[in-house]
């Protein structure tokens, strides 16, 4: 079992749109279809105006670092053999924000401020199922 299989996404008919634009390489959102609100997290209704109608719209996956922290312990077993690892809240350029990880450069280079675009990292669960966390790497 992967080490991280404890703190995976449990797939469902709310989610599974998000978890498959991610594992085709796309970061997706719900788009409200009564008010266009980007609604994330994921949700059965839109939190502007109720309506329980939504497409899973494409995203560019571009964002920047609005803020960030570095775990130096493992407060959970599943983290233990990543860290340190850094915890990153990304604006994205269409609005919503995220919590995700920067990968791909070394903790200490990463800055509030950074341009990121989204690069997703394949997992294989238990149940033999992939998926594909989003991540966010420097771009440029
Ligand atoms: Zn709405």
């Amino acid at each position: 079992m992967d080490a991280l299989e404890p703190v995976l996404p449990v797939l469902s008919d709310d989610n599974r749109g998000f978890w498959d634009a991610a594992r085709a390489g796309t970061l997706a959102m719900q788009r409200c279809a009564a008010c266009g609100h980007l609604r994330y997290p994921i949700s059965p209704i839109c939190p502007r105006c109720l309506s329980p109608d939504f497409a899973w719209t494409p995203l560019s996956g571009r964002g920047t670092v609005l803020s960030f922290v570095i775990f130096e312990h493992a407060y959970n077993p599943a983290w233990a053999s990543r860290v340190p690892y850094n915890v990153a809240l990304v604006q994205l350029a269409e609005g919503p924000r995220m919590f995700s990880n920067v990968v791909g450069i070394p903790n200490e280079q990463v800055r509030v401020g950074m341009p990121v675009r989204v690069s997703f990292e394949p997992v294989q669960t238990a149940g033999g199922s992939e998926l594909a966390i989003p991540r966010f790497a420097p771009a440029g």
